[in-house]
């Protein structure tokens, strides 16, 4: 193998990350690595406790001798051309620092690092330094753009890197350190980064939502839009157009309770905001729920749901 300069490694990795996101069709936060495996009929994610069991061994044995204190590693049966992802889940781990070790595991396969390079597992003491090194600084590099792309993240207008680690899944002091170091050096925009932010598209839609702020993913990053002017007399009954607001001109739906951008009641049963956020989502622009009349807040849809929610 030979070593290119970090930047040109640095590049060749960042293409294979976006081309990664895209072969497995991920579009949302955060990622998960199990679905992923999944689609690969030659990977296997084993547990510490699992591959204990399959070789008749005590765990101690397998963190000790086959893990050696790492957190993940990955074996490649040549013949069988076959993968297994192992990962130590022990309760010191916390679920963002075992998120990471698995894209990192996951990292090493699909840069070709094993098969490449003739080797059954990456393990420090069987390798030159410089090789190790470098296979981890790319399987780290790998991990941090395939979690928590920096190009998506300008896509969010998120440059804090707490909420970045929060949104992505690796609130983990280790974890986080490890994508601040693999992420810190890269400053090129490459063009398979604007297809990557076109496939999050749906991800990062502004919408407003009816919740309590306490509730939502980052909270810091949830804003309200200023309630339209009133006019000085609603319009007048004949006037007035079905779908639009007599007392600010907004727009609202035909069966909406409230005006979504003065927050008046439009039916004359119904005069209070409800106490409780309903959940309904709106248009980016709405400053009130149209459903209960309650403030609401803008934020990016993948903030708060689940993909199969649109
Ligand atoms: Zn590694
Ligand atoms: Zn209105
Ligand atoms: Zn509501």
């Amino acid at each position: 193998m030979h070593f290119p300069n970090s930047s040109d490694r640095a590049l060749r990795v960042f293409g294979y990350a976006h081309q990664f996101l895209r072969e497995h069709n991920i579009h949302w936060l955060p990622i998960n690595p199990e679905d992923i495996i999944n689609m690969h009929s030659n990977w296997t994610l084993k547990y510490v406790h699992q591959l204990a069991d399959e070789i008749k061994v005590t765990e101690r044995h397998v963190l000790d001798h086959v893990m050696r204190s790492q957190d993940g590693l990955s074996m490649y049966d040549v013949k069988a051309d076959k993968y297994d992802i192992l990962i130590n889940a022990a309760d010191d781990k916390s679920p963002g620092r075992i998120l990471w070790t698995k894209l990192h595991e996951i990292g090493h396969i699909y840069l070709g690092h094993l098969q490449d390079n003739h080797l059954t597992q990456i393990v420090e003491d069987e390798l030159p330094q410089e090789l190790y090194d470098q296979m981890e600084f790319e399987a780290d590099m790998f991990a941090g753009e395939v979690l928590a792309s920096k190009w998506l993240m300008r896509s969010l207008d998120i440059y804090d890197e707490k909420a970045i680690t929060t949104i992505c899944g690796i609130s983990d002091t280790a974890a986080h350190n490890r994508y601040i170091k693999a992420t810190e050096d890269y400053d090129f925009v490459p063009a398979n980064a604007i297809l990557t932010q076109a496939r999050f598209s749906e991800y990062c839609k502004e919408i407003t939502v009816c919740m309590n702020k306490d509730d939502m993913l980052v909270a810091e990053l949830a804003v309200q839009n200023p309630p339209r002017a009133k006019y000085v007399k609603p319009k007048a009954k004949f006037l007035r157009r079905s779908g639009e607001c007599p007392y600010c001109g907004g727009r609202h739906s035909i069966g909406a309770n409230f005006c979504p951008y003065c927050g008046t009641a439009l039916k004359s049963y119904q005069k209070d905001a409800k106490s409780e956020p309903c959940g309904n989502r709106q248009d980016a622009n709405a400053a009130f729920c149209e459903q209960c009349g309650r403030p609401v807040f803008r934020t990016r849809q993948g903030f708060c749901f689940e993909e199969c929610e649109i």
